[in-house]
């Protein structure tokens, strides 16, 4: 593929509440993941947690870097140690990708969710309406080495 018939990049940018941590995307989405597993609850102490997916030779950290919480054998979940922010997932089985919190887009609207998953710890008050596919546990369109046990 030459530069003329290239798409036009993508940029898509980010950060934590406070600011010392920044990155960038130049490529599009792979995925848009919203989990209600109860560790991404704990995690973003939100009611579900909503992950996008950058290829990870796409993706920089431009200020600062998260620091990361070891949450079990497969995964790491990184947070800015500044203000708490949550803001990244990084999964052994998925080291072509880095896993950002849509939350912590600037434009999180210009993303859009594929599905959701782990909705057997769904909150029974968390009422959706969307379409989109919904998964006891994972989502076949992503590896993973969580278990429910
Ligand atoms: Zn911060
Ligand atoms: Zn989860």
């Amino acid at each position: 593929m030459t530069t003329r018939t290239a798409k036009a990049t993508q940029v898509y940018e980010g950060g934590c509440l406070c600011g010392a941590i920044r990155y960038r995307a130049t490529a599009a989405p792979v995925r848009c993941v919203i989990c209600h597993c109860s560790m991404c609850r704990k995690h973003s102490g939100g009611p579900a947690l909503a992950f996008v997916h950058f290829p990870a030779e796409a993706f920089l950290w431009t200020r600062g870097e998260p620091t990361r919480y070891r949450s079990s054998a497969f995964a790491e979940r990184g947070f800015c140690s500044q203000c708490g922010s949550t803001l990244s997932m990084h999964e052994r089985v998925l080291k072509d990708r880095v896993q950002v919190a849509v939350g912590t887009l600037d434009d999180a609207a210009r993303v859009q969710p594929d599905d959701h998953v782990w909705t057997q710890d769904q909150l029974p008050w968390l009422r959706l309406d969307d379409d989109l596919p919904k998964f006891a546990r994972n989502s076949s369109a992503v590896p993973s080495e969580a278990a429910d046990d």
